[in-house]
């Protein structure tokens, strides 16, 4: 098999907010220490719907990257690339063109509903119709096990795995690989062979799971097979096919929502977001205007929290017995909004005082930022470029 791996990517939107934070970046803080992950600043997907207007597409790029280092994301453990910088997606992307049926990507439910959300923009182009197929190349390419999503983006993992799948189909049969596939039995050595080949016959005759599972856990376990030939092996337990292209798992995110100021989604175009580095006075101005429950006219007037969006600032921010506090307070008029604020307020500043000294460094000196992202960009295209090795040998078109 082929190592674990994450994959995940986002728009360059510019600066970043607590939505942003709370939503994906805490998930991929929390990630990059349990296994290697590759985070890519996706610049051609925000192409797709802002191909009129790129010139905001270099900046935001820079400055998405300091708040992701900010945030906490460590260059010591996750590589940070930018999607344009590794031309291999452009190639992997038209290449599974060739064999994805239209309805994929039409069926693809997020594309009718951006098309719908984006009606002042004219999304009846080949590139908006074909950024899953992008996304399914940004995934596959580096061979991803696993990829970390919101429910709305399940779908897209599907389409992916559907894709590698075809993939393998159509493509992974490799000249000669019967023959090649039993050279490297022989390399288990003589006891591990014999049960590699039972185990092998007992799920393709008996169609038996748990010997599957186990000539899996043996093939990992064997120290001196190449990687080529574990994939062989791998392939040749479940049929007489070689696995090129690795089907990733989505991985459901528990992603905390913090909405925005006013209670709708945060976002910088509804002009409800709190930057992920904000400044403080800007912060407390902010929390202190939100929007309170409307039937709170005056300060002797009971409040129900549900219908405040400072509570869903508290469900993220506050600890059980603050929550208590603002129920009850909320709810008897016993405390004020003003007061309510505050330990949001405090909890916000707090949060971001380790983000504002961690981007300080790249503020003063962005050549740090262009190290990282330069060290990135080799190390992905690295292994992209071993994928596109396989597959266009695949594809016939190795000219070797
Ligand atoms: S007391 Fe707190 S929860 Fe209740 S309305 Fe005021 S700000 Fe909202």
């Amino acid at each position: 098999m082929y190592p674990d791996r994450v994959v995940s990517g986002m728009r360059p939107t510019g600066s970043m907010h607590l939505g942003h934070y709370h939503g994906a970046l805490k998930n991929w803080i929390r990630m990059q220490s349990e296994q290697p992950c590759l985070f890519f600043v996706a610049d051609w997907h925000a192409l797709t719907t802002h191909y009129d207007d790129p010139s905001i597409i270099e900046k935001s790029t820079w400055d998405m990257l300091v708040d992701w280092l900010a945030a906490g994301i460590d260059p010591t453990q996750a590589t940070l690339f930018i999607q344009s910088k590794i031309p291999e997606h452009a190639e992997l992307h038209l290449l599974l063109s060739m064999a994805t049926p239209l309805g994929w990507l039409e069926r693809v439910p997020t594309y009718k509903d951006q098309i719908d959300n984006l009606a002042n923009k004219d999304l009846q182009t080949y590139g908006f119709l074909g950024y899953p197929l992008l996304q399914a190349a940004d995934v596959l390419i580096y061979r991803a096990s696993e990829v970390p999503v919101g429910d709305d983006q399940v779908p897209h993992v599907e389409m992916m795995r559907e894709i590698a799948r075809r993939f393998n189909h159509l493509y992974g049969k490799e000249k000669g690989f019967e023959e090649k596939a039993q050279d490297a039995v022989k390399k288990l050595g003589s006891k591990r062979a014999r049960l590699y080949h039972e185990l092998r016959t007992a799920y393709q005759q008996e169609g038996d799971d748990a010997a599957l599972e186990q000539a899996k856990a043996m093939l990992d376990d064997a120290q001196n097979l190449s990687m080529i030939d574990r994939e062989r092996l791998f392939g040749y337990l479940e049929g007489a096919r070689k696995l090129i292209l690795v089907e990733p798992q989505a991985r459901l995110t528990e992603a905390s929502r913090l909405p925005g100021l006013d209670g709708r989604k945060m976002s910088k175009s509804y002009g409800n977001a709190i930057a992920l580095r904000e400044d403080k006075e800007s912060v407390t101005r902010k929390v202190r205007t939100m929007p309170t429950d409307p039937a709170r006219v005056r300060r002797t007037d009971a409040g129900e929290p549900e219908r405040c969006p400072v509570w869903q600032f508290h469900v993220v921010y506050s600890d059980g017995p603050t929550q208590e506090w603002v129920q009850k307070g909320c709810k008897s008029a016993g405390i004020g909004c003003i007061e309510c604020k505050q330990p949001v307020i405090d909890a916000i500043v707090k949060e971001q005082e380790p983000m504002h000294e961690r981007a300080q460094p790249y503020l003063d000196d962005p050549s740090l930022v262009r190290a990282i992202v330069a060290d990135g960009n080799e190390a992905a295209r690295r292994l992209a470029q071993e994928t596109m090795r396989d597959v266009r040998e695949a594809m016939g078109l190795s000219y070797g």
